[in-house]
């Protein structure tokens, strides 16, 4: 493992968004008359499904796909299970899509209720996770991460969305009761609001700190904001929140107020939608709605070799169905055009050097590259500092050869992890 200063040569000049002056409230996306829900587990034919089709849900009752199960999904609509079947995500990662024909009706199932008044973070990670912005609960009430600074975040870490600085100029109110709500509950020491610079906030708290990030790409991303803000660089193959610090974003931090006041959770995430033309829109959208129903309220029009990118231009991932759901955790969109999709190739590296230059953790990325192309994941991260990639995207961006550098490094990091589990259970059973 080689060590190495988190310093690139020069700085990309690539600016987020910042939010317009006046901004107005999202287009709302009406409730599809299907919504569909991804979770987390694969099906298993020897074994009997806990849900199935023709089975009636509520809006706000988990969904598990076997008794055993861990994990869940909540139906943001009342109506019937249509079909529960295999999801083919990221890298061949299986999931399950469960479709739900919406009934429209009011049946709710509200198990927070009870828990709304008691400020217990346990409570608080079991029935709130799944809000908009999908508030990382779990982690703060895992004792085993220590976690001693929050950071909530007012900046978006894409360069196409504005759905974090919405949140922040606009639900202020919120915001602040949402931040005094997570004190409570987790009795963090340590609380900190980032915004961006030129964005004036009215979110004074008592003992929080306020931290301005600047535009210019990708100064928002939370390893970035670790090291420029925190002084303090995460070790290759650590999280933030191995270091302690927990990010949050200002969507969910409001989501979790709301919770508490309404003593119900609720649904409707706000996603940046870029069209082909550029041209951005902030849409609300019930949890579970297609991106088809979204793409048809803009007027957006897909032919066959269209790219739908999940997430930001450099660090999003494209989906292979108009069909894919908003996720809790799903700030942008982007449609692009099949003419104007950025040319990918298999020519090998020229040594030019600019992914070196523009790698903001100085990572030997022409390197790196030969290795993952070659399935060496364990040199790739050994040698070439796989894991202290921050997946800004920035080399493929430059990238003279155009090789998709970033989705190499992406699949070798999903590889290095299963390699790591195989090994882990050969360890375990011997
Ligand atoms: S995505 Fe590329 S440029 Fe960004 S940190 Fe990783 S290797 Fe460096
Ligand atoms: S930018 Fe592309 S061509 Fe240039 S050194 Fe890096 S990998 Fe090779």
């Amino acid at each position: 493992m080689i060590k190495r200063p988190f310093i690139g040569l020069f700085q990309p000049k690539l600016k987020y968004d910042l939010l317009e002056a006046d901004p107005k409230e999202p287009e709302v996306v009406p409730v599809p008359s299907n919504i569909l829900l991804l979770l987390n587990d694969s099906l298993d034919s020897s074994k009997i499904t806990f849900i199935k089709k023709g089975d009636q849900v509520k809006k706000g009752e988990k969904l598990f796909l076997y008794k055993e199960s861990t994990e869940h999904v909540i139906s943001s609509v009342s109506g019937v299970i249509k079909r529960v079947e295999s999801y083919a995500g990221e890298f061949g990662n299986i999931k399950t899509s469960i479709v739900i024909g919406n009934e429209n009706n009011d049946d709710f199932v509200n198990d927070f209720k009870e828990h709304a008044d008691k400020f217990e973070l346990d409570a608080a990670a079991k029935f709130l996770k799944l809000l908009p912005g999908a508030p990382p609960l779990e982690i703060l009430a895992d004792p085993a991460h220590k976690i001693h600074t929050l950071v909530i975040s007012g900046v978006d870490e894409d360069i196409s969305s504005t759905v974090r600085q919405y949140f922040l100029t606009t639900e202020s109110a919120d915001l602040k009761e949402g931040i005094q709500i997570l004190k409570k509950l987790t009795q963090i020491p340590k609380i900190i609001l980032t915004v961006p610079e030129g964005i004036s906030v009215d979110t004074e708290i008592s003992g929080m700190q306020v931290f301005n990030i600047s535009p210019v790409y990708p100064d928002a991303l939370p390893k970035m904001i670790m090291k420029n803000q925190l002084s303090t660089i995460v070790p290759q193959g650590k999280t933030c929140e191995d270091m302690g610090v927990c990010f949050i974003s200002s969507e969910a931090v409001v989501s979790i107020a709301k919770a508490y006041r309404d003593k119900s959770i609720h649904f409707e995430k706000i996603v940046c939608v870029t069209g082909k033309d550029g041209v951005r829109k902030r849409m609300k959208v019930l949890i579970g709605t297609p991106v088809i129903s979204i793409l048809k309220q803009l007027n957006i029009h897909t032919n066959e070799n269209d790219r739908i990118v999940i997430g930001g231009p450099f660090n999003g991932f494209s989906t292979f169905t108009v069909y894919h759901p908003v996720g809790p955790c799903m700030d942008s969109i982007i449609v692009q055009d099949s003419g104007s999709i950025p040319y990918v190739s298999d020519s090998a590296c020229i040594n030019c050097g600019k992914c070196i230059k523009i790698c903001p953790a100085n990572i030997p990325v022409n390197l790196l590259v030969r290795q993952l192309a070659a399935n060496l994941f364990e040199d790739a991260e050994e040698k070439f500092d796989l894991e202290a990639c921050i997946e800004c995207g920035l080399c493929s961006y430059v990238c003279t050869a155009k090789i998709p550098i970033f989705q190499y490094i992406r699949l070798g990091k999903h590889e290095l992890l299963k390699i790591k589990a195989e090994v882990e259970t050969e360890g375990a059973n011997a």
